[in-house]
């Protein structure tokens, strides 16, 4: 069996512990409790034929101004940025997060652009928001919500894991 360790990321409230919640248990909550410190959950699936165990590290939303907690990406294979598509700050956030967390360890990374049930409100345009997903090796827009794409965006994540663990 494979283990990967994976981190999410991102500005508080934007659906970090919701994406892991619909992924892991295949539930969501519209109550908001926030995450203190950080929760690791573990999946396992099927990828390629091979067993691949998810360690999801669910951390504690970053306000813009605070530490980003580098400590949490060692060992790490991969993280996602989670930004909240109703929000433009968390965007920025997100951004910020990314440079930083790629200077600490260059490992996979992911774009969720998440609440898609819910209406786009942001400045970007799909042009300007390209040239973000551009940045990450792969990017989704997510509900943590409805399911959309949740499934897929770990599935297809793993499959680069295992691809790069040959
Ligand atoms: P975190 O701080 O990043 O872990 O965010 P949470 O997962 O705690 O979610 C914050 C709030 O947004 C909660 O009230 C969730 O119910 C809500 N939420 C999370 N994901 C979605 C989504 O995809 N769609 C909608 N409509 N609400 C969401
Ligand atoms: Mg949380």
């Amino acid at each position: 069996m494979i283990q990967k360790k994976v981190c999410l990321f991102g500005a508080s409230g934007v659906g970090k512990t919701s994406l892991v919640r619909q992924f892991v248990d295949g539930i969501f909550s519209d109550k908001y409790l926030t995450t203190i410190g950080v929760k690791v959950d573990k999946k396992r699936i099927e990828c390629e034929q091979q067993d691949v165990q998810l360690m999801l590290w669910d951390i504690e939303g970053t306000d813009r101004y605070s530490v980003f907690q580098e400590r949490y990406l060692r060992g790490a294979s991969a993280y996602i940025v989670v930004v909240d598509q109703t929000r433009t700050s968390s965007l920025i956030e997100g951004m910020d997060i990314h440079t930083l967390a790629k200077q600490v360890n260059p490992c996979l990374t992911v774009l969720a652009v998440n609440k898609s049930d819910l209406e786009q409100h942001w400045h970007w345009n799909e042009r300007q928001l390209d040239d973000y997903r551009a940045l990450f090796n792969l990017s989704f827009t997510t509900s943590a919500k409805t399911g959309d794409n949740v499934e897929r965006m770990f599935q297809q994540l793993a499959e680069l894991l295992v691809a790069e663990h040959k």
